[in-house]
Protein backbone atom coordinates (compact mmCIF):
# COMPACT_ATOMS: atom_id res chain seq x y z
CA UNK A 1 0.00 0.00 0.00
CA UNK A 2 1.39 3.22 -0.99
CA UNK A 3 1.84 5.47 2.11
CA UNK A 4 1.85 9.09 2.37
CA UNK A 5 2.30 11.09 5.37
CA UNK A 6 -0.39 13.71 6.15
CA UNK A 7 0.17 17.16 4.92
CA UNK A 8 0.97 19.82 7.12
CA UNK A 9 -0.99 23.25 6.05
CA UNK A 10 -0.97 26.99 7.85
CA UNK A 11 -3.60 27.48 10.70
CA UNK A 12 -3.10 24.10 12.67
CA UNK A 13 -5.20 22.19 9.73
CA UNK A 14 -3.08 19.00 8.72
CA UNK A 15 -4.64 17.31 5.34
CA UNK A 16 -4.94 13.00 5.65
CA UNK A 17 -4.92 11.66 1.95
CA UNK A 18 -7.30 9.02 1.28
CA UNK A 19 -6.18 7.65 -1.59
CA UNK A 20 -9.98 7.29 -2.97
CA UNK A 21 -9.55 4.91 -6.18
CA UNK A 22 -6.24 4.30 -5.17
CA UNK A 23 -5.11 7.72 -6.38
CA UNK A 24 -3.09 9.86 -4.26
CA UNK A 25 -4.50 13.54 -3.92
CA UNK A 26 -8.29 12.24 -4.89
CA UNK A 27 -10.08 12.83 -1.85
CA UNK A 28 -8.92 13.51 2.24
CA UNK A 29 -9.67 14.09 5.05
CA UNK A 30 -8.80 17.51 6.86
CA UNK A 31 -7.72 17.57 10.79
CA UNK A 32 -8.37 21.10 12.67
CA UNK A 33 -6.18 20.34 15.17
CA UNK A 34 -8.11 23.12 17.42
CA UNK A 35 -9.58 23.29 21.37
CA UNK A 36 -12.19 20.64 20.19
CA UNK A 37 -10.71 17.78 17.76
CA UNK A 38 -12.35 18.17 14.67
CA UNK A 39 -12.52 16.51 11.27
CA UNK A 40 -14.27 17.59 7.72
CA UNK A 41 -14.77 14.76 5.61
CA UNK A 42 -14.10 10.82 5.89
CA UNK A 43 -13.78 9.85 2.65
CA UNK A 44 -15.32 6.36 1.59
CA UNK A 45 -15.07 3.49 3.84
CA UNK A 46 -11.80 2.20 2.02
CA UNK A 47 -10.32 5.22 2.69
CA UNK A 48 -10.81 5.07 6.88
CA UNK A 49 -7.94 3.12 7.87
CA UNK A 50 -6.07 5.91 6.28
CA UNK A 51 -7.69 8.51 8.33
CA UNK A 52 -6.97 6.30 11.65
CA UNK A 53 -2.87 5.93 10.88
CA UNK A 54 -2.71 9.65 9.67
CA UNK A 55 -4.43 10.82 12.95
CA UNK A 56 -1.45 8.05 14.54
CA UNK A 57 1.16 9.96 13.00
CA UNK A 58 0.11 13.50 14.03
CA UNK A 59 -0.76 11.55 17.47
CA UNK A 60 -3.91 12.22 17.85
CA UNK A 61 -6.31 9.60 18.83
CA UNK A 62 -9.40 9.18 17.69
CA UNK A 63 -11.37 9.14 21.03
CA UNK A 64 -10.34 12.68 21.04
CA UNK A 65 -12.16 13.50 17.71
CA UNK A 66 -15.34 15.72 18.84
CA UNK A 67 -16.78 16.88 15.44
CA UNK A 68 -17.05 15.02 11.68
CA UNK A 69 -18.16 17.68 9.49
CA UNK A 70 -19.48 16.68 6.22
CA UNK A 71 -20.05 18.99 3.37
CA UNK A 72 -22.23 16.44 1.72
CA UNK A 73 -22.92 12.69 2.11
CA UNK A 74 -22.00 11.65 -1.61
CA UNK A 75 -20.19 7.90 -0.59
CA UNK A 76 -16.56 9.54 -1.46
CA UNK A 77 -17.22 12.45 1.20
CA UNK A 78 -18.96 10.63 3.74
CA UNK A 79 -19.43 6.98 2.98
CA UNK A 80 -17.03 6.00 5.54
CA UNK A 81 -18.59 8.47 8.44
CA UNK A 82 -20.09 5.25 9.89
CA UNK A 83 -17.49 3.09 9.54
CA UNK A 84 -14.82 5.68 11.52
CA UNK A 85 -17.29 6.68 13.90
CA UNK A 86 -16.83 2.76 15.50
CA UNK A 87 -13.78 4.85 16.54
CA UNK A 88 -14.46 7.66 17.26
CA UNK A 89 -17.64 6.61 20.70
CA UNK A 90 -17.31 10.67 21.30
CA UNK A 91 -17.28 12.24 18.34
CA UNK A 92 -20.87 13.79 16.46
CA UNK A 93 -21.19 13.64 13.02
CA UNK A 94 -22.51 17.50 11.38
CA UNK A 95 -24.71 17.48 8.11
CA UNK A 96 -26.51 18.86 6.29
CA UNK A 97 -30.36 19.26 7.20
CA UNK A 98 -30.93 17.07 3.97
CA UNK A 99 -28.98 14.55 4.35
CA UNK A 100 -29.00 13.62 8.07
CA UNK A 101 -32.11 10.38 7.54
CA UNK A 102 -29.76 9.15 4.63
CA UNK A 103 -26.74 8.98 7.57
CA UNK A 104 -29.07 6.79 9.66
CA UNK A 105 -30.60 4.67 7.16
CA UNK A 106 -27.93 4.40 4.18
CA UNK A 107 -30.06 2.63 1.96
CA UNK A 108 -31.03 4.93 -0.73
CA UNK A 109 -27.46 6.24 -0.61
CA UNK A 110 -26.28 2.62 -1.52
CA UNK A 111 -28.95 2.82 -4.18
CA UNK A 112 -28.49 5.80 -5.83
CA UNK A 113 -24.58 4.88 -6.19
CA UNK A 114 -24.91 1.63 -7.57
CA UNK A 115 -26.66 3.13 -10.15
CA UNK A 116 -23.89 5.20 -10.74
CA UNK A 117 -20.75 2.84 -10.42
CA UNK A 118 -22.77 -0.28 -10.66
CA UNK A 119 -20.25 -3.05 -10.19
CA UNK A 120 -17.34 -1.01 -8.89
CA UNK A 121 -19.49 -0.32 -5.34
CA UNK A 122 -18.11 -3.05 -3.15
CA UNK A 123 -14.75 -2.15 -4.00
CA UNK A 124 -15.01 1.36 -3.66
CA UNK A 125 -17.38 2.07 -0.96
CA UNK A 126 -18.67 -0.84 1.15
CA UNK A 127 -19.21 -1.19 4.08
CA UNK A 128 -21.66 1.68 4.45
CA UNK A 129 -22.24 1.81 8.30
CA UNK A 130 -25.54 3.30 9.54
CA UNK A 131 -24.82 6.08 12.36
CA UNK A 132 -27.32 6.36 15.74
CA UNK A 133 -29.20 9.33 14.90
CA UNK A 134 -28.33 10.56 18.53
CA UNK A 135 -24.56 11.31 17.12
CA UNK A 136 -25.96 13.30 14.18
CA UNK A 137 -26.11 16.78 14.16
CA UNK A 138 -27.62 18.77 11.83
CA UNK A 139 -26.44 22.68 11.04
CA UNK A 140 -28.80 25.43 8.85
CA UNK A 141 -27.43 28.35 6.49
CA UNK A 142 -25.36 30.67 9.20
CA UNK A 143 -25.37 28.36 12.40
CA UNK A 144 -22.37 27.82 14.13
CA UNK A 145 -19.87 25.82 16.14
CA UNK A 146 -17.01 27.06 18.48
CA UNK A 147 -14.15 24.31 17.93
CA UNK A 148 -11.74 26.23 19.95
CA UNK A 149 -11.78 30.17 21.97
CA UNK A 150 -10.76 32.43 18.34
CA UNK A 151 -11.93 29.64 16.08
CA UNK A 152 -15.96 29.48 15.36
CA UNK A 153 -17.21 27.72 12.19
CA UNK A 154 -20.08 29.16 9.99
CA UNK A 155 -22.06 26.55 8.04
CA UNK A 156 -23.03 27.73 4.48
CA UNK A 157 -26.02 25.91 2.89
CA UNK A 158 -24.41 25.83 -0.25
CA UNK A 159 -26.39 24.22 -3.13
CA UNK A 160 -25.73 23.01 -7.09
CA UNK A 161 -23.80 20.20 -6.51
CA UNK A 162 -26.05 18.70 -4.40
CA UNK A 163 -28.98 19.88 -2.42
CA UNK A 164 -27.89 18.92 0.87
CA UNK A 165 -24.37 20.93 0.54
CA UNK A 166 -22.84 22.68 3.58
CA UNK A 167 -19.84 25.11 2.91
CA UNK A 168 -17.80 25.73 6.25
CA UNK A 169 -16.43 29.10 6.50
CA UNK A 170 -13.14 29.09 9.11
CA UNK A 171 -12.21 32.36 10.31
CA UNK A 172 -9.06 31.34 11.76
CA UNK A 173 -7.51 30.64 8.68
CA UNK A 174 -9.99 32.91 6.36
CA UNK A 175 -11.05 30.24 4.25
CA UNK A 176 -13.80 28.32 2.92
CA UNK A 177 -14.01 24.29 2.80
CA UNK A 178 -16.09 23.94 -0.22
CA UNK A 179 -16.46 20.45 -0.87
CA UNK A 180 -17.45 19.46 -4.46
CA UNK A 181 -19.35 22.74 -4.80
CA UNK A 182 -16.95 24.92 -6.14
CA UNK A 183 -15.82 22.41 -8.46
CA UNK A 184 -12.66 19.88 -8.48
CA UNK A 185 -8.97 21.51 -7.95
CA UNK A 186 -6.58 19.31 -10.62
CA UNK A 187 -3.09 19.40 -9.05
CA UNK A 188 -1.71 16.48 -11.18
CA UNK A 189 -0.47 19.16 -13.74
CA UNK A 190 1.70 20.78 -11.19
CA UNK A 191 4.58 19.61 -12.48
CA UNK A 192 3.84 21.39 -15.99
CA UNK A 193 3.09 24.78 -13.92
CA UNK A 194 -0.47 24.23 -13.93
CA UNK A 195 -3.25 23.82 -11.52
CA UNK A 196 -6.47 24.01 -12.82
CA UNK A 197 -10.45 24.19 -11.75
CA UNK A 198 -13.44 22.24 -13.55
CA UNK A 199 -17.32 21.79 -12.17
CA UNK A 200 -18.60 18.72 -11.10
CA UNK A 201 -21.80 17.91 -11.76
CA UNK A 202 -22.89 14.55 -10.75
CA UNK A 203 -26.13 13.23 -10.47
CA UNK A 204 -28.79 13.33 -9.40
CA UNK A 205 -29.06 17.02 -8.08
CA UNK A 206 -27.05 18.95 -10.20
CA UNK A 207 -27.87 22.63 -10.49
CA UNK A 208 -26.01 25.06 -12.65
CA UNK A 209 -27.69 28.16 -11.35
CA UNK A 210 -27.43 27.02 -7.92
CA UNK A 211 -23.85 26.12 -8.66
CA UNK A 212 -23.00 29.85 -9.78
CA UNK A 213 -24.87 31.55 -6.71
CA UNK A 214 -22.94 29.36 -4.14
CA UNK A 215 -19.95 30.37 -5.65
CA UNK A 216 -20.96 34.10 -5.74
CA UNK A 217 -21.51 33.53 -1.92
CA UNK A 218 -17.99 31.72 -1.20
CA UNK A 219 -16.42 34.84 -3.15
CA UNK A 220 -18.54 37.60 -1.00
CA UNK A 221 -16.50 36.43 1.83
CA UNK A 222 -13.14 36.85 0.51
CA UNK A 223 -11.69 34.07 1.39
CA UNK A 224 -8.07 33.46 1.13
CA UNK A 225 -7.78 29.97 0.74
CA UNK A 226 -9.83 27.00 -0.09
CA UNK A 227 -9.91 23.61 1.06
CA UNK A 228 -11.54 21.47 -1.75
CA UNK A 229 -13.11 18.10 -1.28
CA UNK A 230 -10.25 17.19 -4.47
CA UNK A 231 -8.18 18.06 -3.40
CA UNK A 232 -6.21 19.98 -0.69
CA UNK A 233 -5.55 23.95 -0.48
CA UNK A 234 -5.59 26.47 -2.99
CA UNK A 235 -4.64 30.32 -2.25
CA UNK A 236 -5.89 31.28 -5.73
CA UNK A 237 -10.00 31.57 -4.77
CA UNK A 238 -10.58 34.17 -7.23
CA UNK A 239 -8.84 32.24 -9.67
CA UNK A 240 -10.65 28.81 -9.05
CA UNK A 241 -14.22 30.79 -8.68
CA UNK A 242 -13.60 32.04 -12.11
CA UNK A 243 -12.54 29.09 -13.94
CA UNK A 244 -15.67 27.04 -12.39
CA UNK A 245 -17.66 30.08 -13.13
CA UNK A 246 -16.45 29.64 -16.77
CA UNK A 247 -16.96 26.04 -17.25
CA UNK A 248 -20.33 25.43 -15.75
CA UNK A 249 -22.21 26.86 -18.81
CA UNK A 250 -19.68 25.13 -20.94
CA UNK A 251 -20.64 22.08 -19.71
CA UNK A 252 -24.24 22.46 -19.89
CA UNK A 253 -23.95 24.28 -23.70
CA UNK A 254 -21.92 20.33 -25.11
CA UNK A 255 -24.65 18.47 -23.10
CA UNK A 256 -27.37 20.15 -24.64
CA UNK A 257 -25.51 20.03 -28.39
CA UNK A 258 -25.03 16.15 -27.28
CA UNK A 259 -28.81 15.65 -26.36
CA UNK A 260 -30.13 17.64 -29.41
CA UNK A 261 -28.14 15.05 -31.58
CA UNK A 262 -29.32 12.35 -29.66
CA UNK A 263 -25.64 11.30 -29.33
CA UNK A 264 -26.42 10.30 -25.28
CA UNK A 265 -23.94 10.19 -22.41
CA UNK A 266 -20.71 9.37 -24.82
CA UNK A 267 -22.21 11.85 -26.96
CA UNK A 268 -21.71 14.09 -23.98
CA UNK A 269 -18.36 12.88 -22.75
CA UNK A 270 -16.60 12.54 -25.73
CA UNK A 271 -17.68 16.82 -26.42
CA UNK A 272 -16.76 17.95 -22.88
CA UNK A 273 -13.72 16.04 -23.08
CA UNK A 274 -12.37 17.53 -26.66
CA UNK A 275 -13.12 21.04 -24.42
CA UNK A 276 -11.00 20.03 -21.48
CA UNK A 277 -8.08 18.48 -23.88
CA UNK A 278 -8.18 21.43 -26.08
CA UNK A 279 -7.25 23.67 -22.11
CA UNK A 280 -4.90 21.62 -21.96
CA UNK A 281 -3.03 21.23 -25.27
CA UNK A 282 -3.04 25.26 -24.69
CA UNK A 283 -0.84 24.76 -22.11
CA UNK A 284 1.39 22.67 -22.84
CA UNK A 285 0.10 19.47 -21.12
CA UNK A 286 1.13 15.94 -23.14
CA UNK A 287 -1.28 13.48 -23.92
CA UNK A 288 0.16 10.92 -22.17
CA UNK A 289 0.11 12.72 -19.09
CA UNK A 290 -1.92 10.72 -15.57
CA UNK A 291 -3.97 13.74 -15.59
CA UNK A 292 -6.59 12.22 -18.14
CA UNK A 293 -6.69 9.20 -15.97
CA UNK A 294 -8.89 10.86 -13.39
CA UNK A 295 -10.35 13.26 -15.92
CA UNK A 296 -11.65 10.50 -17.63
CA UNK A 297 -13.71 9.17 -14.79
CA UNK A 298 -14.71 12.42 -13.98
CA UNK A 299 -16.05 13.29 -17.15
CA UNK A 300 -18.01 10.17 -17.09
CA UNK A 301 -19.79 10.84 -14.02
CA UNK A 302 -20.54 14.50 -14.76
CA UNK A 303 -22.25 14.08 -18.70
CA UNK A 304 -24.39 11.32 -16.24
CA UNK A 305 -25.37 13.75 -14.00
CA UNK A 306 -25.50 16.14 -16.57
CA UNK A 307 -28.14 14.22 -18.50
CA UNK A 308 -30.01 13.75 -15.76
CA UNK A 309 -30.03 17.44 -15.35
CA UNK A 310 -31.73 18.22 -18.84
CA UNK A 311 -34.17 15.27 -18.80
CA UNK A 312 -35.69 17.12 -15.82
CA UNK A 313 -35.77 20.38 -17.63
ZN1 LIG B 1 -16.86 14.37 -4.57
Amino acid sequence: MEKRAPIHMSHDIQLIDGFDLGFSGRTGTYVLQAEKLTLVETGPSPSVPRVLEGLKELSLRPEDVEYIILTHIHLDHAGGAGLLMRECPNAKVIVHEKGKRHLADPSRLIKGAKAVYGEMFDQLFDPIVPIEEEKLLVKHEGETLEIGPDRTLTFLDTPGHAKHHLGIYDPYSNGIFTGDTAGIRYHQTEDYQLTFYLPTTSPNQFDPDAMLQSIDRFRRLKPDRLYFGHFGESQEPKRAFDQVSLWIPVFVEEAKKAMNKEEGLPGIEKRIFHRVHSYLKDHQIPEQHPVYEILKLDIEVCAMGLADYLNKQ
